[in-house]
């Protein structure tokens, strides 16, 4: 079944983000977080794709076939372009479909200027269109409630989504956000320019201070006063920032699913802990 399919048979989907494990780290290492996710039973997990990687041994593609195959959990299998050509997608694919995956996150990538761009994919609704010519899989699509931080302005911003999504995405998660009106108001704007597939809330529970830094500093999302009261009371104690993050992302979630959300993808960074914490506080939420 088709990740878009799942939105169609629950009233909130709720899925997971992992990462391959650093170069220097084993892809074994990625079992003792898969084996502690399983048991959360998400819908789907999503395997995020590194810029750079290697198209012969594609660690996505590995560990997406893991997900399946070991645990019997859908996979969602994260690919960028900016960096490939149209021969190294064209490998990607034939091992994704080798492996019996069928749902790919469609994404264009961040430009790193310290590799090299190829030019055979300029945004994400051409790679949307290459995998629709190149193969049967379902694919999904990144969207920015608070726009991208290369948009002039959110409207751009939804033009482009609105592309990606007619090119053949039936699926778009967010961006991490910390303030739900963003999102509520997003979705109202991908709704009036006629973006009616399912959308899934990205969340990502804040677990120190450095990791807020970098993730605002990359995507530009608006701290709330509550959220920033937050960080400064508890920056220097870890457990209770920690334990803060938790109730601040089960908090936003509540507020999601009673406002109908449809699905709820929670970055996980490879915390089965954290993952399980706001997991077990949303369970009966998130089963109605
Ligand atoms: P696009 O949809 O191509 O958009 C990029 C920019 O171009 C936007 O400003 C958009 O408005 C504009 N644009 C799009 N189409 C057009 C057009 N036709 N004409 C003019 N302008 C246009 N990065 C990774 O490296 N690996 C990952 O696994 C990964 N996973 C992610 C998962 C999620 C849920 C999200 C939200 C992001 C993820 N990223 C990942 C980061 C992502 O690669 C970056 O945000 C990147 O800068 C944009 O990717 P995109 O697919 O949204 O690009």
């Amino acid at each position: 079944m088709s990740i878009a399919e799942l939105f169609k048979t629950k009233n909130t989907v709720y899925s997971f983000e992992i990462f391959p494990p650093k170069k220097t780290s084993s892809v074994d290492t990625i079992y003792s977080t898969l084996d502690q996710l399983k048991g959360l039973k998400p819908d789907f997990i999503s395997v995020t794709y590194g810029a750079g990687g290697s198209v012969a041994n594609c660690l996505t593609c590995e560990i997406a076939s893991i997900v399946k195959n070991k645990y019997g959990i859908r996979p969602l299998a994260h690919l960028t372009c900016v960096n490939s050509t149209r021969q190294d997608v064209a490998e990607i694919l034939r091992q994704l479909k080798e492996s019996g995956i069928q749902n790919i996150m469609a994404l264009r990538g961040d430009i790193n200027p310290d590799i090299p761009r190829k030019n055979d994919f300029k945004y994400a609704s051409d790679l949307v269109k290459f995998i629709k010519e190149n193969g049967d899989f379902h694919i999904s699509g990144a969207c920015y409630p608070e726009g991208h931080v290369e948009s002039a302005d959110l409207i751009e911003d939804i033009h482009n989504l609105k592309k990606k999504v007619d090119a053949g995405a039936e699926h778009l998660v967010t961006q991490l956000f910390f303030d739900n009106s963003a999102f509520y108001s997003f979705v109202e704007r991908a709704r009036i320019a006629g973006i009616n597939v399912p959308i899934s809330a990205g969340i990502m529970p804040v677990l120190n201070k450095n990791q807020i830094e970098r993730m605002v500093s990359l995507t530009a999302a608006s701290l709330p006063a509550k959220f920033t009261r937050m960080i400064s009371k508890y920056e220097h104690h870890p457990e209770a920032l920690r334990d803060a993050g938790i109730a601040y992302a089960v908090e936003q979630i509540v507020d999601l699913v009673s406002n109908g959300v449809q699905g709820i993808h929670l970055y996980t960074m490879n915390n089965p802990f954290v993952a399980r914490r706001i997991t077990e506080s949303i369970s009966s939420i998130i089963s109605i």
